[in-house]
């Protein structure tokens, strides 16, 4: 067993991964969680609880997990005397699964974000994000019902990789003299620059995880959004390669709209649409859209503006994960929203929906099924926090551990 300096490993077992990419859960497995600065310990304290309640009403004691802090944030830089301490690194790669809550990003230079280093560490490909409506939730759209998405956004290509150069620089002049000898193109004097990078592999390896997925979840349709119109040598190639995909690996079970015209004959449709238009038609005709596989600058777009539909930007669960080595790391949406910390105030739906995703992914779908019951009740009947009890008319305004405890409460009728 590892040993670390300020973490404490509890009793019990680690995940161990199938060559497939499965993760292989334990009765008692070992999961990292990170609190989060800010609201983060109050909203850890309520998902905790209502985790471990529907952990024991599944499986009556038969099954627990074993929650091991490791530290990050503000209060690593307490305990550790680092805001991202080496172990902590350590520890998420070694046990394989872990949740966090918000975390403070310092202003200022010389600190790793969390998010991006684990990202790159343990090779984080897929952002997933589901998007749904619960009956209740405010929203500024006319049918959030019709929305019921969820998003494979690429996690490590694209024009997130960094590779800028600063407008004046002397390196933005080299790479302009460059691609002007080399290839002819004329950059404008004093323009920045940056580079797009777009994969065969980043492509294929996100479009399968997001093919997987729809036909474990019995999805209809998987479409791929891009740009390809305009970029296509980046944009277009991921859309030519999630085609290629589906003809070489799932043939049998899923097919392109450009073999079918439309007509998948009971198998899984895969198509796609330009950007743009589908930022319109998720307005306009959200039911036409079920799994959706994109890069990460459209990704990162769609995913927040399909959250507000369904009134749940504050609220929106998320997960870094790596199907082929089932690693994977969830956590909430939002920020610290610092003005709150200590209240017992906010709402804790984020992280608690956060860890539905983390429990289908263990394979524990009656936990996960569980908590989506409980807390489904509790918007249904209005007992909600004063984020939505402040947009709810007739809504009964509870702290954050009050409304931990309706979620669990509903589970006894469950
Ligand atoms: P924020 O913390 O997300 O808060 C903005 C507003 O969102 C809050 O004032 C509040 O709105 C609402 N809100 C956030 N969390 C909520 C919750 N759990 N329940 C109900 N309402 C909630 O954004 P910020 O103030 O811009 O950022 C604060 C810090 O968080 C920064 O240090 C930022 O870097 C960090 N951050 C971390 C993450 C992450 O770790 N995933 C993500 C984003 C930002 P009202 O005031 O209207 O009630």
């Amino acid at each position: 067993m590892p040993s670390y300096q300020h973490i404490t490993v509890p009793e019990g077992d680690k995940i161990e991964v199938s060559p497939s990419g499965r993760p292989q859960t334990p009765d008692r497995p070992v999961i990292c969680f990170i609190e989060g600065d800010g609201t983060g310990p109050d909203i850890w304290r309520a998902s905790k609880h209502i985790f471990d309640e529907a952990v024991a009403h599944c499986y009556g004691g038969k099954r627990a997990v074993a929650w091991m802090e490791v530290y990050a944030g503000e209060k690593a830089n307490g305990v550790c005397g680092s805001y991202l301490p080496d172990e902590t690194l350590e520890a998420i790669s070694e046990y394989g699964v872990a949740i966090k809550g918000p975390l403070t990003t310092p202003v200022g230079g010389g600190f790793r974000s969390l998010n991006v280093t684990l990202r790159q560490e343990l090779d984080l490909f897929a952002c997933v994000r589901p998007v749904r409506w619960f009956e209740g939730v405010p929203s500024p759209v006319k049918r959030p019902e019709l929305v019921d998405m969820v998003i494979f956004r690429e996690n490590t290509e694209d024009v997130y990789g960094g590779m800028e150069v600063e407008a004046g620089s002397d390196k933005a002049k080299r790479l302009a003299d460059f691609c002007a000898a080399e290839f002819g193109w004329k950059i404008r004097p004093g323009s920045g620059l940056g580079l797009k990078p777009i994969s065969q592999t980043g492509t294929k390896r996100l479009v399968r995880a997001a093919i997987r997925h729809a036909l474990e979840h019995g999805r209809k349709s998987v479409t791929l959004v891009h740009k390809g119109n305009i970029m296509k040598y980046t944009e277009g190639a991921f859309r030519k390669w999630g085609y290629e995909l589906v003809r070489e690996e799932f043939a049998d079970v899923a097919v392109a709209w450009d073999d079918c015209g439309g007509d998948p004959a009971g198998k899984l449709l895969v198509k796609d649409t330009i950007a743009d238009i589908f930022l319109q038609q998720i307005l306009t005709r959200p039911d036409e859209f079920d799994v959706i596989a994109t890069m990460n600058l459209n990704g990162d777009y769609a995913s927040d503006a399909l959250a507000a539909q369904v009134g749940g930007i504050g609220i929106a669960p998320g997960a870094n994960i790596n199907y082929e080595t089932g690693k994977a790391v969830f956590e909430a949406t939002h920020g610290t929203a610092p003005k709150y910390a200590n209240l017992d105030k906010v709402n804790p739906s984020s992280v608690v929906l956060s860890g539905v995703m983390m429990f289908e992914h263990l394979g524990w779908q009656e936990v996960a099924d569980t908590i989506i019951a409980g807390l489904t009740a509790a918007f249904a009947k209005k007992t909600v926090t004063y984020d939505f009890a402040r947009l709810m008319e007739g809504a009964t305004l509870l702290k954050c551990s009050e409304f931990a405890r309706a979620v669990t409460d509903n589970f006894k009728r469950i």
